[in-house]
């Protein structure tokens, strides 16, 4: 039973030359639960056998090791695909009853005793000279990374440093429970009519939903009363269209002390992590925790990153102080009474009010003139002119997991090298909302089909359009869009890969920091007016969009960037100065991680805070996600991305034949290499230097 459960789910197909694509469909939410475990237990018997005998060579070790994490993350791949887009209670209850055994077993097979002495008999055998950049970067990177999560540590150290995982995990996940109960019990409550002026009315609908949920039967949108709850969508809603300072001021001092209430109280929380970080970091022979994270990076110092927040801080700030004068000077023209002593939660208002009035243009109109066929067929052409690529739909012969799902191949050179499906609209209830990109198949030569020199990579695309409309087009947002072309940055890179061993090839080994510099890279393109103009077409007139719209949506983009990037490095300095200093065992601390925040934030932003404020103990990216000591990533990919295209502007973005060649150069290096060098290193290939921020600033309009 359990046997042909298993089989039916690692069912594949070939189409032409792509193998490897799974069936999707044919089990039952039971035969998914059955075939998963018994996977799992197989493949823990595999590795027990491998642990015990293998030979410490390419063929012997790492080659068996790829197949059985392939094999595993196949089948464990398709079913989390599936929980998030043909959602059932019984799919995800049955996913959810195997998860632990997984997450187990990968834990066990990244801590091998075993397996990293032979890796490092490996690395240090006569063999590993001839071995090729891919396969010697994958064997020292993989040791690298088995020795950070502690595997070589003996007795007393690796007991301790066991014990702070755990706990470390335990106050991650903690410290993020705490936020959701506190959303869950908090609430704005609103009877008077004049104190919601402004809000949006689905914001409205849904806190009178809640009043209602609560015990007030008669609750309505129109005359309330509303019952807000304190997260994130209201506080942006009521923040930047509540015209009640009032109600502004409550909602800012509600949503900014999340993590503070004393039922839910993340601050010991925070102080603990950062203290057992800075223990585990040591222990594992860094100075401290920041030391640690910058050492799996692209970053070559914390100096690096230092010398980075420093020179876009003396460029944002004349801007961002520049910016907060224009929008005092904004409230005074409009007779705000809040001109004369601004208060922190008036800024996001009458921010808004000033970006109507400079840039507005109508959202809802605006997707009229983006019809989804017509958009992928713009990024098509694009991505077909630059890199002398074809994509070609395949229609009928591929399985898909939805009717509307499509599927392409992307040919070079007349051969096919890569597919990847397209899931385009919502189906609420079904899917999870927001886009994302997946990779399905990695190119990879120990999967390599008979006649091929590898396995082809396969990706795949989910997005939650708005369903076409009788007889039209899907109409896509503007930000719809604008997140196709970043998903399909990442997907380029994993496609157009020329490696040909899985654990360097596209995305896989490229370092944190620099992950978003393909996608980000791919968004440029949609500032470029000709080209965001050759992607409109309104879905009934067939007219493209005018130039001031155009205009006027591509330097919106800069608007208010000063701030925003002050913000930014508000965010950065304090998770690096934080991870490089606070709780070192055996040094007195200089202050509270709240008394260093204070500092940074009294020295970094331009407009007004409340005394006291903290973000800290709501920050999940630093205590509860994968960001700790690496928040800067956000700036210093964008550095990358920015001087990259960078590279396209100073040929001339009309130039095709120099354009072509930039981009023959950008195939083959950045998208092309993978993670078979150091991202440093590709960089330089691919740009003859470093990066450096003045394409950023410059783009920005700060420099
Ligand atoms: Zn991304």
């Amino acid at each position: 039973m359990a046997q042909e459960a298993l089989a039916q789910l690692e069912q594949t197909v070939s189409v032409g030359s792509i193998s490897h694509l799974p069936v999707w469909a044919g089990f039952t939410p039971e035969q998914v639960e059955l075939g998963a475990a018994e996977l799992i237990r197989q493949t823990d018997a595999a590795f027990a056998v491998l642990e015990s005998d293998h030979e410490a060579t390419w063929e012997g070790l790492m080659e068996p090791l790829e197949r059985l994490e392939q094999r595993l993350g196949n089948v464990m791949g398709v079913v989390s695909h599936l929980v998030g887009v043909k959602y059932t209670d019984e799919l995800k209850a049955a996913f959810d009853a195997v998860r632990p055994a997984y997450v187990t077993l990968a834990n066990r097979m990244s801590q091998s005793q075993p397996i990293y002495r032979s890796m490092v008999a490996l690395r240090d055998s006569p063999a590993f000279a001839d071995f090729g950049a891919s396969r010697q970067r994958i064997v020292t990177e993989s040791v690298k990374a088995m020795e950070r999560a502690g595997v070589h540590l003996e007795g007393d150290a690796k007991a301790r440093y066991q014990e702070i995982q755990q706990r470390l995990s335990e106050l991650g996940n903690d410290f993020s429970s705490n936020l959701v109960k506190q959303e869950q019990t908090a609430r704005i409550d609103v009877e008077d009519a004049e104190r919601v002026a402004g809000v949006p009315a689905p914001i409205l609908a849904l806190a009178a939903e809640r009043a209602v949920a609560d015990g007030v039967a008669d609750a309505s949108a129109e005359a309330g009363p509303w019952y807000f709850a304190v997260n994130g969508p209201n506080y942006v809603a009521v923040i930047q269209h509540a015209s009640h300072r009032g109600l502004r001021e409550e909602f800012y001092r509600a949503y900014r002390t999340r993590g503070t209430d004393p039922e839910f109280d993340n601050q010991p929380l925070l102080v603990e992590i950062l203290e057992l970080r800075q223990e585990q970091a040591q222990l594992v022979g860094f100075a401290n925790y920041a030391q640690f994270s910058v050492a799996a990076k692209m970053a070559p110092s914390l100096q690096a990153v230092w010398d980075l927040f420093a020179e876009l801080e003396t460029a944002a700030r004349p801007a961002g102080e520049r910016e907060y004068a224009q929008l005092l000077q904004f409230m005074s023209s409009r007779d705000a009474p809040e001109a004369e002593d601004p208060q922190p939660w008036d800024i996001g208002y009458w921010s808004e009010r000033l970006r109507e009035s400079e840039y507005d243009y109508d959202a809802e109109r605006l997707r009229q003139y983006f019809q989804m066929p017509k958009v992928f067929d713009g990024l098509f052409a694009l991505v077909e002119k630059l890199y002398d690529v074809r994509v070609r739909e395949v229609a009928g012969e591929v399985p898909v997991w939805d009717e509307s799902v499509k599927f392409f191949e992307v040919l070079h050179e007349n051969q096919t090298i890569a597919g990847f499906f397209v899931d385009p609209y919502a189906r609420p209830g079904e899917k999870r909302g927001g886009a994302w990109m997946n990779t399905v198949v990695n190119r990879s030569r120990a999967l390599a089909p008979p006649g091929q020199s590898s396995a082809l990579p396969v990706a795949l695309f989910v997005m939650n359009g708005r369903p076409p409309a009788q007889h039209q087009a899907g109409l896509m947002s503007l930000d719809e869009v604008r997140t196709l072309f970043h998903e399909f940055g990442h997907a380029m890179q994993h496609m157009f890969t020329g490696i040909e061993e899985s654990g360097a090839s596209g995305l896989n080994l490229v370092e944190w920091d620099a992950v978003e510099l393909a996608s980000q890279f791919n968004e440029f393109w949609m500032d470029h007016k000709p080209f965001l103009k050759g992607l409109t077409t309104h879905v009934e007139t067939g007219e493209q969009l005018d130039d001031a719209t155009i205009e006027r949506i591509v330097n919106s983009r800069n608007f208010m960037v000063g701030n925003a990037t002050l913000r930014q490095l508000q965010f950065g300095k304090t998770d690096m100065t934080l991870h490089q200093q606070y709780g070192l065992p055996g040094v007195a601390v200089p202050g509270t991680p709240f008394a260093i925040e204070q500092q940074i934030v009294a020295e970094t932003v331009v407009t007004p805070t409340l005394p006291g404020e903290s973000m800290l103990p709501a920050f999940t990216h630093l205590f509860s996600g994968g960001y700790a000591a690496g928040y800067y990533s956000y700036k210093w990919a964008e550095v990358l991305a920015a001087d990259a295209f960078a590279a396209f502007r100073e040929v001339g973005l009309d130039n095709d034949a120099g354009v072509r060649e930039v981009a023959q150069r950008f195939y083959d290096t950045v998208l092309g290499l993978g993670g078979s060098l150091p991202a440093a290193e590709v960089y330089r290939l691919f740009r003859g230097r470093d990066a450096q921020p003045d394409a950023l600033l410059h783009a920005q309009g700060l420099r």
